[in-house]
């Protein structure tokens, strides 16, 4: 995931595409078609759910003129100093083969080092290599500080024959395959801005050839976003160009984040930094790829061209261009639809991003529904025994290239067996009777595992990773009666603060902690005033303190995220509230299905239950139409039978049900008593908050 703060209109063939399953979907006499489910008219609104509240975060949440991180953020504390110098001593500072590999093949970077939109307004700054010149900062894990050196050289690198990859200009790698007539693309970048200047600089400098094939790695916008940056859906039909992808991807494309998208894009500010500016106070990397400066810029476009070939099973082989692929299937390890690529004539294996220069994880912080370490550890088994034989180089969708088949071996092996460590000693400890929490403080990986650079936590950690794992298989309960039925955080709150003596006695204490450097204790103490008492200020500010040397101290880029986001919220006075409607920018594009299911996660109960409805919903005189009841507090809704047409009838053009919806200007309404109907309809939603509380309480 990404946290381009991007948002485009939908293509028009996906659109039509989308549209064109759902009518085929929701007539009775037609069987679905193969591979499209009809949760793939989801699809659509996560990805634009998504990434429209990111974008309004990443504009409004910083005042203009204002670096937001800066204010108040403290230097390092002497804990936070000892910490970072015990806890790194013992890594492999004498061993720089990183260094070499990331420059290795390095052609030319983008001309000007920036990206450009196409009205010429500035899109990204590449130009962040002379911030991590020196040694870290006391205020910046060293560990974290190298692997953000390391993510700040970017451009264009030969990997071998034929082979080439732009790195360093968003969060993941573009590659392209030179075939006989053109290029192939694997993975086209997060927005088309990004996608299309790194094709300007590989044809710059290998010749202007058309592009004659583009593969997704797996289903996340990082890696298909930019794809209308290279080629367009009616470029790639008239040409003949395969867009191919593995298994469900356009489904899970979208539908990974549709129904908790509002709090999911919250989330996200947190776990992606949308609040902190680069520096060594805040971001400094992004953990699987660099982070860029976000202030000032313009927030660049996402697309998506849908494949036209789906890869299904693993052995499955192609050629395009004259260049012959072979693959290998991993659904359901880093991204439900996924799978690695092997180029035969070549020797080149792609990991997608299933081999990482880092642990990823098994629980993202923004939220998300839970990924299998165990399966994620038996894909890497799986490709060791496929390819590991037949590979010479080793490219992935993130990070740098390995070159030598005994070293790619031993990097496969070794974040094979981390995986494997991870989820079997945490389900070890969990048979035994330890809980996530108790699991994830003892979870260490044995030294030749843990010594190893592209095993260290800069994005997942084995703190909740391990989480993780307990909560694939048993939840959130840790089975202990006395947490069953616990009271809510400020119901808590204010009873902790009371039966500690008071909020001055608490907020001594949590400043006594920050002075041990206990930061853990302190925040946990401090969080309870807060939550007891939101108007607390000092309280807020001391727990801002505590957050903040754990964001220092911390190896993963998101941790360090999520900790100087918090911070910088308390100091600015609690989150920042936007009026936004995460639905206007997608519903346009969604079949009448998809917009009710979206609808009906936010109804307003003590409305809905007043109001029940009973009535067939017709669009464009039944282009499409769906039976809709409201009852007892829920929306449901079924494709509308030919002989249930005769009831109450709620008949609209498409234009009008959508510029209702959304408050688009310039449609006009419907004639009465079509209008009032309407307005009934729409009074039981409520719209999901933006800005709600995360460190503070929720409302
Ligand atoms: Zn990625």
């Amino acid at each position: 995931m990404n946290r381009d703060r991007s948002i485009s209109p939908v293509s028009r063939p996906l659109a039509e595409a989308f549209a064109q399953r759902h009518r085929a979907n929701t007539d009775h006499t037609k069987k679905h078609p193969p591979g499209l489910p009809m949760a793939a008219h989801l699809a659509l609104a996560a990805l634009l759910v998504w990434t429209c509240n990111a974008l309004a975060q990443g504009t409004t949440a910083t005042p203009p003129g204002a670096s937001s991180m800066d204010v108040g953020a403290k230097p390092a504390s002497d804990a936070t100093r000892r910490f970072l110098r015990e806890s790194t001593a013992g890594l492999p500072w004498d061993d720089r083969e990183d260094f070499e590999l990331v420059q290795r093949g390095f052609v030319a970077g983008i001309p000007g080092n920036k990206l450009l939109k196409d009205d010429g307004r500035l899109s990204r700054d590449l130009d962040i290599g002379a911030m991590y010149a020196g040694p870290a900062p006391e205020t910046v894990n060293p560990s974290l500080w190298r692997n953000a050196q390391l993510h700040a050289r970017s451009g264009l690198f030969k990997v071998t024959d034929r082979v080439y990859q732009v790195r360093g200009v968003e969060l993941a790698n573009m590659t392209a395959i030179v075939g006989d007539r053109g290029y192939v693309l694997i993975d086209t970048l997060t927005t088309t801005e990004a996608a299309k200047a790194s094709l300007a600089l590989i044809r710059s400098h290998l010749g202007e050839r058309p592009v004659t094939g583009i593969i997704y790695t797996h289903s996340h916008v990082d890696h298909f976003g930019g794809a209308a940056g290279v080629i367009t859906a009616d470029e790639a039909r008239q040409r003949g160009v395969p867009i191919v992808g593995p298994q469900g991807f356009t489904k899970e494309a979208i539908s990974e984040n549709v129904i908790a998208g509002p709090a999911m894009s919250r989330r996200a500010s947190y776990a992606f930094g949308f609040l902190l500016a680069l520096g060594p106070t805040g971001m400094v990397s992004d953990g699987i790829g660099p982070s860029f400066n976000r202030q000032g810029v313009a927030p660049g476009t996402v697309s998506l061209v849908p494949p036209t070939i789906e890869v299904t099973r693993t052995g499955q082989t192609m050629t395009i261009d004259g260049v012959e692929f072979e693959f290998q299937l991993a659904p359901n390890t880093e991204a439900p639809a996924e799978m690695t690529i092997y180029l035969p004539q070549l020797r080149v294996l792609d990991m997608a991003e299933i081999a990482n220069g880092s642990l990823h994880n098994i629980l993202t912080l923004r939220g998300a529904q839970i990924r299998d370490a165990k399966a994620w550890a038996d894909a890497l088994s799986e490709s060791l025994r496929l390819f590991g034989s037949r590979t010479d180089t080793l490219i992935a969708s993130h990070f740098w290239p390995r070159w030598g088949q005994a070293k790619i071996i031993d990097f496969l092996s070794a974040q094979r067996d981390m995986y494997e460590y991870l989820h079997d000693q945490s389900v070890r400890m969990m048979n035994t009777g330890s809980t996530g929490p108790e699991i994830a403080e003892r979870l260490k990986l044995p030294p030749a595992l843990a010594s190893r650079w592209f095993n260290q936590g800069y994005y997942g950690t084995l703190s909740h990773d391990s989480k993780a794992v307990y909560q694939r298989y048993l939840g959130w309960y840790d089975g202990n009666p006395a947490t069953l039925n616990a009271l809510p955080p400020s119901e808590a709150g204010k009873r902790y603060v009371e039966a500690m003596g008071g909020a001055d006695a608490v907020l001594a204490g949590g400043r006594k902690a920050i002075a041990a450097g206990d930061y853990r204790w302190a925040s946990e103490l401090l969080s309870r005033l807060v939550f007891a008492q939101p108007d607390n200020k000092a309280a807020q500010l001391a727990l801002a303190d505590s957050l903040e040397q754990q964001g220092y101290q911390a190896t993963s880029s998101m941790w360090r995220s999520v900790f100087l986001s918090g911070a910088a919220e308390l100091r600015a006075g609690g989150p920042r509230r936007q009026g936004f409607d995460s639905m206007s920018g997608t519903i346009p594009s969604l079949p009448l299905a998809s917009i009710l299911d979206l609808l009906s996660v936010r109804v307003a109960p003590e409305r809905a239950l007043s109001q029940p409805m009973d009535f067939a919903l017709v669009l464009d005189g039944g282009k499409e139409a769906e039976h809709v009841e409201i009852r007892n507090g829920v929306l449901v809704h079924a494709p509308l039978g030919r002989d249930e047409r005769s009831g109450n009838t709620l008949a609209l053009s498409r234009a009008q049900f959508v510029a209702a919806i959304t408050k688009a200007p310039g449609v006009a309404p419907p004639p009465e008593p079509a209008g009032a109907v309407l307005n009934q309809f729409l009074g039981i939603f409520e719209a999901p908050a933006s800005g709600f509380g995360l460190v503070t309480p929720r409302e």
